[in-house]
């Protein structure tokens, strides 16, 4: 059985510690999306994954990169319905404004706009990496990484000193966006009268990287922590790391995707962009690419009406919303509902339906899929249990699940809990995140 189980009674310290290992190595690498999906991409060719282009009917590994920031990959026979994971790549962040750069008092500086549901303060007097690609008018694409090494300096929205400060008025109300501005340098290029600062820092880029100022309107640059991921506590029972969400559950998704065996469907991972902010756009859920893929690979394997046939295999498949739910904070008991909320080291957590208020806005799995896969962890001795995303009317939110459930799959939000969710430091107990990854690994062969 599995349900309220400890994981660290019934895994090896061992294995867990080697599967946090390989984690904490990903969730480095993956500072942004792109990073994300340029890492899966090297694991799926290393593992015998073949990219659409190649597909010829015949192989049943294949993936696809939808604009470095999405990605589909399955392996087995999909007519049969596929067992997705779908996870999110991409997390709160700091992005820079498309004209970022100016110079005031001898600061040089520039504006940023935040991605996704972040509390401002927590990103200020933090040091960030600026991270993400430049595309120059040629079409050539310059990666930027700046602070991802140690010898690297890193970049910083500093905060006002507490003397001039005063701390009574609401924290919501306390941080403004517009005064988010990071800090670039100092020192001025000799012999200029006008902004000599900010031209001396355009000429270190130009130098190092080949940037104009235009360029930064064609770019997709992030500002993330410059903070590498840690065993927290004393007992290092916790990984703290920026990103967790939702690449923790991309990651699991993946190895479970390579380490399981499709029996009857076939089985596939979904990567998506843009969840934190609706799933909007071409890379996100609400997008079309993994049906493009399907719908590719059964013109590929010589299917006429592929739309129908793509209807039938949805109407088999189904979809794990992969991604991480609230972990029980003792320090903050009020918000959460002590029976409905995932604790740390109890393993993966399903979450029967999102949603805030009366359930707007919500997906919920039906109770058949719930039993489905309670049967299946209770069957593999997984360690699970039940989670909500807070008390009812305190909050709430929602992932890719409603989307997914849109088109016709049977899909349920299952995932492991985080501490500090969205902060630049998020934490996971490492029994956990090795739980979620053993569950996804069997609902994805037997559901
Ligand atoms: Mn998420
Ligand atoms: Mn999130």
């Amino acid at each position: 059985m599995g349900l309220n189980e400890l994981v660290w009674k019934k895994r090896t310290r061992e294995e867990i510690e080697h599967f946090s290992d390989r984690y904490k190595e990903f969730i480095d690498y993956a500072k942004t999306e792109r990073l994300a999906i340029e890492y899966f991409e090297k694991i799926l060719l290393e593992n015998g994954y073949i990219p659409l282009e190649k597909y010829t009917g015949k192989e049943n590994k294949v993936f696809y990169i939808n604009r470095e920031k999405s990605l589909v990959a399955v392996n087995g026979e999909i007519l049969n319905g596929i067992n997705f994971v779908a996870a999110h790549v991409d997390a709160p962040r700091i992005d820079l404004r498309p004209n970022p750069l100016y110079e005031d008092s001898g600061i040089a500086l520039a504006k940023t706009h935040y991605y996704g549901g972040v509390k401002k303060y927590q990103w200020l007097s933090l040091p960030l990496a600026l991270v993400g690609v430049v595309v120059k008018e040629n079409g050539e694409k310059i990666k930027v990484c700046i602070g991802c090494e140690d010898k690297d300096p890193v970049l910083v929205l500093p905060d006002l000193l507490p003397h001039l400060d005063k701390e009574d008025k609401k924290v919501s109300e306390q941080f403004k966006a517009e005064k988010m501005n990071v800090i670039l340098g100092s020192i001025p290029l000799e012999g200029e009268e006008k902004e000599p600062v900010k031209k001396y820092i355009l000429k270190l880029l130009k130098e190092k990287y080949n940037i104009e100022e235009e360029d930064f309107i064609s770019a997709d640059l992030e500002l993330v922590p410059a903070l590498k991921p840690r065993d927290v506590g004393i007992d290092s029972s916790f990984i703290g790391a920026y990103g967790h969400d939702d690449r923790i559950c991309a990651f699991e998704g993946v190895m479970a995707l390579l380490n399981a065996q499709p029996k009857s469907k076939a089985i596939g991972v979904i990567l998506f962009d843009r969840e934190e902010i609706g799933s909007e756009g071409d890379a996100g859920a609400q997008a079309r690419f993994y049906r493009a893929f399907l719908r590719k690979m059964l013109s590929v394997k010589g299917f006429n009406d592929t739309e129908q046939l793509l209807d039938e295999i949805i109407d088999k498949s189904t979809v794990l919303s992969a991604d991480v739910t609230a972990l029980f904070d003792p320090s903050y008991p009020d918000v959460h509902d002590k029976l409905n909320v995932a604790k740390a080291g109890y393993g993966v957590a399903i979450v029967k339906y999102t949603g805030r208020g009366g359930k707007g806005g919500a997906s919920e799995a039906h109770a058949e899929l719930v039993g489905k896969v309670r049967a299946i962890l209770n069957r593999n001795g997984i360690s699970w249990q039940v989670s909500l995303l807070g008390k009812v009317d305190v909050g709430g939110g929602g992932t890719v699940a409603k989307f997914l459930a849109k088109e016709g799959f049977d899909t349920i939000d299952i995932g492991p809990g985080l501490m500090s969710m969205h902060a630049p430091f998020e934490l996971v107990s490492k029994a956990d995140l090795y739980e979620t990854y053993l569950a996804f690994k069997v609902l994805m062969e037997e559901l």
